[in-house]
């Protein structure tokens, strides 16, 4: 498989040590999201490995599907720590966790990110409206991450976000129509972790719009052993297909998406 210089991942959940590692010897730069504060402790653990600085970057927030059995306030500790507050947002697809309350602790955070000028990654799952009107109210620099509908992508644009384009883009119409018309300095790139990459490739294997040109070296990736991580193949399958959809190059793009990626983290500094 071809190699482009570098790759950066600017949305994952890390459940192993082992995929830590792999990020590491691989030269990955990963936003590494901690959604509670009992994750968020364990991102700090494998922020804390050795060579990871330059590499991992902890993004905290509290995730909506765990916002009715957390304060913000227990995440506070955290949110001082990072450099970027998220994944916040809301959820009505995914989780039943009353919509009243993810609001206020969406908002809430919201409120500290504007006041502490930290820029902010959102989950928006079948709440893109609401969140975008929610949004206008708190200027700030967003990144919306894995964004994956069908409708309200021009407010979003129109509000200059960040996107991370998800490993379903080689199948999925409404995340391809992010890959295609986001501008080039708004682009990124993210596996949402390993899980979410297993689950967009089996999905991606039941739809007709699968890439066939992918289908060999998903094929060979999924085929590897458990052991041998597979990080760097997924954002390669990414990459590859989102440079398609731009009538780009892979090159090209995997420089920019990492030019941006480091452009976002230092809106927070
Ligand atoms: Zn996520």
């Amino acid at each position: 498989m071809r190699d482009y210089p570098v790759v950066t991942d600017a949305h994952a959940h890390v459940k192993t040590k082992a995929e830590a590692l792999e990020r590491i010897r691989e030269g990955i730069p990963t936003m590494v999201c901690g959604t509670d504060p009992e994750d968020a402790r364990w991102v700090m653990e494998l922020c804390h490995m050795p060579e990871t600085e330059g590499i991992l970057f902890p993004v905290f927030g509290l995730h909506p599907w765990y916002a009715d059995q957390w304060k913000v306030e227990d995440m506070m500790p955290y949110l001082e720590k990072c450099q970027v507050i998220g994944e916040i947002g809301m959820d009505s697809l995914w989780c039943n966790v009353p919509l009243k309350r993810q609001k206020e602790v969406l908002e809430k955070q919201l409120q500290i990110a504007a006041e502490w000028k930290k820029p902010v990654v959102l989950h928006t799952k079948d709440q893109e409206r609401e969140i975008l009107e929610l949004i206008r109210k708190y200027p700030n620099t967003y990144l919306v991450h894995w964004y994956s509908a069908d409708h309200d992508l021009d407010g979003y644009l129109d509000l200059e976000c960040y996107f991370s384009v998800g490993p379903d883009v080689i199948w999925n119409p409404a995340v391809q129509q992010v890959a295609k018309r986001v501008p080039e300095n708004r682009i990124l790139l993210e596996t949402d972790g390993m899980d979410a990459v297993k689950w967009a490739w089996e999905e991606g294997q039941k739809s007709q719009n699968y890439a066939i040109e992918e289908r060999e070296s998903i094929r060979e990736t999924t085929q590897k052993q458990p052991e041998e991580i597979v990080v760097k193949d997924s954002l390669h399958a990414t990459i590859r297909m989102a440079a398609k959809l731009r009538n780009s190059s892979p090159e090209i793009l995997s420089s920019l998406t990492t030019d941006n990626f480091f452009t976002f983290l230092r809106n927070s500094y």
